[in-house]
């Protein structure tokens, strides 16, 4: 790909390894990776990729991503620079940049006695692919996932026009939302007031039954598959009926932790970890009759 580099003055990279920035430490070259360090940055980015008919991917933390061993032939774009972490409170409101980290805005929010993402405690990323991803802990009608508390956003589509989508024009399912033709920019969220200690104390039990229950000190993705809808085992729970915790293929294994969580000891390449993927989808399908949907992002 024939790419200007002086196309921007933030940091371009030809060929940079996503497995430098993806929490799974796995991903071949991106053709370009470009960190815009604002919105006029972007923007010329995103009209150049549109005119050039070049794929392009927004990446934030990379903890949700699986990026194939042979890279990426387009733009991977990154919101890294300070100008997309901004953030303003006003009474319980917050108005907050997609680059900002996820963990950090929950703590911001327990010391400012704001009520509503305590169950995101441990969650890494950024805001922009929590949003993305309807990223959420343990659901209930008292904790719920992000997209419930966003009340508008403001993004850039494909041509580099700037919107603000307001409620109404957002649909957020269970880890889906309508945004993947945007890039999000800014997330306004309305949360509830809370007492800060309570809050505290909250987020200690969620990080504590993360910690208890998920694969927090090896490389991954978090949970590979989507829970089915209506049925009554979790994806995890079916995997592991199955007997295949543990199964390793090169460098990848199905965590003996939780079985939805796919880990790399190592050296687990993207092709490794796919062919986990085919196993338990098929083995899945063949006892229970049921088509696992794929959580993580494969680029
Ligand atoms: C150990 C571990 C535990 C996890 N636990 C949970 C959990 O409990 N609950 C949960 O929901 N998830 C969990 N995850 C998955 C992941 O952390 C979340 O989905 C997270 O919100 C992804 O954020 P990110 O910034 O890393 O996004 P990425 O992984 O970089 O991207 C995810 C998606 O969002 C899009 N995206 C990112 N930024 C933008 C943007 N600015 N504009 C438009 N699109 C964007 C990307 O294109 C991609 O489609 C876990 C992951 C790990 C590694």
């Amino acid at each position: 790909m024939n790419f200007p580099k002086n196309l921007i003055k933030g940091n371009i990279v030809l060929g940079e390894r996503l497995g430098r920035h993806t929490s799974f430490r796995i991903g071949g070259p991106a053709a370009v990776w470009a960190d815009p360090r604002d919105v006029k940055e972007l923007k010329r980015i995103v009209i150049f990729a549109g005119e050039n008919r070049i794929p392009t991917f927004v990446i934030g933390g990379g903890t949700n991503v699986l990026a194939r061993d042979e890279g990426f032939n387009g733009i991977v774009i990154h919101l890294g620079s300070s100008t997309f972490k901004n953030i303003r409170t006003s009474g319980t409101t917050i108005r907050i940049g997609s680059g900002y980290s996820v963990p950090a805005l929950v703590r911001l929010c327990c010391n400012e006695g704001l009520s509503g993402l305590e169950s995101l405690i441990g969650i890494p990323g950024t805001v922009g692919g929590a949003v993305c991803m309807n990223a959420g802990g343990w659901s209930s009608p008292l904790y719920k996932n992000i997209g419930d508390y966003v009340t508008s956003l403001k993004v850039m589509d494909n041509k580099g026009k700037i919107e603000t989508l307001k409620r109404e024009a957002l649909s957020f399912g269970y880890r889906y939302s309508n945004l993947s033709p945007y890039v999000i920019l800014e997330a306004d969220l309305k949360l509830i007031r809370e007492e800060s200690s309570a809050l505290k104390s909250r987020c200690s039990k969620f990080l504590k039954m993360k910690r208890d229950k998920q694969v927090l000190d090896a490389p991954s993705a978090g949970c590979v598959f989507k829970n089915p809808k209506d049925f009554q085992f979790t994806t995890g729970q079916m995997i592991d009926m199955l007997g295949l915790k543990g199964l390793t293929l090169g460098g990848a294994q199905i965590s003996r932790k939780h079985a939805n969580f796919i880990i790399n000891r190592g050296r687990a390449s993207c092709e490794d970890v796919l062919k986990l993927v085919d196993i338990i989808r098929k083995k899945v399908m063949d006892n229970y009759n049921i088509s696992l949907e794929l959580e993580i992002k494969i680029i």
